[in-house]
């Protein structure tokens, strides 16, 4: 049953309800690892759930646009202020509707429409607001894009300096959605000042990670820092920004009146109660966590014969390049979820097939940690993998299910935040 209650959902909407407490279910009991996903606090779900949802606060603490503001205005300086003391930064917007919108203010806060900026191409591992020309980002600005090496799967950071140099962006984007590498800030930080461009962080896959102190932070390096609350964060869906004094005036009229109206008070009450728990002890263990048992379960894999992009990984993240099993991202991630396993179709570097049916397959750690999964049952989930994708070769569904009765079996002793089993 879904926690808390939704009982008076079911009275009023049996339908809605029914599908809640069907995805509640199926979030327990299988193997979560799309890497951008995670399980919230239940102390999250509830401020997300909550009366907050009814008010309107355009403006910030202190300078609203409508009356009666008196908690809203409390709650969201608290979430400012977590969001400060967490990440060691001067300054917090935590207003952003989501990691897409708050890219897009970065670029309304420093650029105007035609100006360069510079970003990781979305087939090495970039995210479509870097630029990507399907993106309002890539058809409003002059979008140049760096890549990864095709023999190491990692970034040449002289060969971003060259770009650099040669095209003068104005902003310079770090980060993206599968890097499964430490991304080297000073370094990105030092090209931007040499062209004299902003550097944009993005670490909306990462920022629980550096919160935890798994990750090195961009704090000092990066001029603006972008990223969602609802990744390894393990917060509300969402978004923040941060930067130091200097940006933030630019960074808050970007995002309001600039790009949004009204902020969704309901996410900023779960933000802040995320914010407050990722500054304890156990998010720090939870963070090390995260990457330890990434790195116990890309190791399996790569006993198992699987290929690794850049050969295994230093955070959350593994993305895999499935050519050598003789099947493709998207049949094999569909066999995956029939065995309890969930995770995405996903492009790898240089990749000869179709964004929409490419060679890999991308997963993340950050939910089964959030379970409670450790290290040493990373080598029965890498074998259930391989087992999976045996079966979807022999097109044997019986194997599927049987993989998924035991995923779900071994499940059961991990509760989930957010569901109460029998
Ligand atoms: C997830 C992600 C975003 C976008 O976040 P949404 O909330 O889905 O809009 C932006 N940048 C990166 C690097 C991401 O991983």
């Amino acid at each position: 049953m879904h926690e808390p209650s939704i009982s008076h959902l079911a009275t009023e909407d049996p339908q809605i309800a029914g599908l809640i407490e069907a995805e509640a279910k199926r979030q327990f009991e299988k193997i979560r690892m799309i890497a951008s996903e995670n399980y919230v606090s239940t102390a999250v779900l509830e401020a997300t759930g909550t009366v907050l949802t009814n008010k309107y606060s355009e403006g910030y603490a202190g300078k609203r646009y409508y009356e009666g503001q008196q908690f809203i205005d409390q709650i969201e300086t608290i979430a400012i202020e977590r969001a400060k003391s967490l990440f060691g930064v001067d300054h917090a917007n935590v207003q952003t509707y989501s990691g897409s919108p708050a890219n897009l203010a970065v670029y309304l806060a420093f650029l105007n429409p035609g100006d360069t900026v510079l970003g990781m191409g979305l087939p090495a591992g970039g995210h479509l607001t870097h630029g990507w020309p399907v993106s309002a980002t890539g058809k409003w600005f002059n979008a140049v894009h760096y890549g990864v090496e095709k023999e190491t799967g990692l970034v040449d950071l002289n060969k971003v300096r060259e770009l650099a140099l040669e095209h003068r962006p104005k902003l310079i984007i770090c980060g993206g959605t599968a890097i499964p590498r430490t991304i080297d800030f000073p370094a990105y930080a030092a090209i931007a000042k040499e062209v004299g461009a902003v550097l944009l962080a993005d670490i909306a896959h990462i920022a629980g990670l550096i919160a935890g102190g798994a990750h090195p932070s961009p704090v000092g390096y990066a001029d603006v820092i972008s990223t969602t609350t609802h990744k390894t964060l393990r917060g509300p869906r969402g978004a923040m920004l941060m930067c130091n004094a200097e940006h933030a005036k630019a960074i808050d009229k970007a995002v309001f009146p600039g790009l949004q109206g009204g902020p969704h008070n309901h996410t900023t009450a779960g933000i802040a109660v995320a914010l407050r728990e990722a500054a304890t002890p156990e998010f720090k263990v939870y963070a090390h966590q995260v990457v330890a048992n990434a790195q116990a379960l890309a190791a399996a894999l790569v006993e198992r014969g699987f290929d690794l992009v850049s050969g295994g990984t230093d955070n959350h993240l593994i993305l895999a390049d499935l050519t050598p099993k003789g099947i493709a991202g998207k049949p094999a991630a569909q066999a995956l979820d029939a065995a309890g396993i969930e995770l995405n179709y996903n492009t790898v570097p240089f990749d000869p097939r179709k964004p929409f049916d490419p060679s890999g397959i991308r997963l993340g750690t950050a939910g089964l940690t959030t379970r409670g999964l450790t290290p040493e049952q990373m080598p029965q989930v890498a074998a259930w993998m391989d087992e999976a994708i045996g079966a979807a070769l022999k097109e044997d569904t019986a194997e599927l299910d049987r993989i998924a009765g035991e995923v779900s079996d071994l499940l059961k002793a991990y509760p989930m935040p957010g569901y109460a089993s029998e």
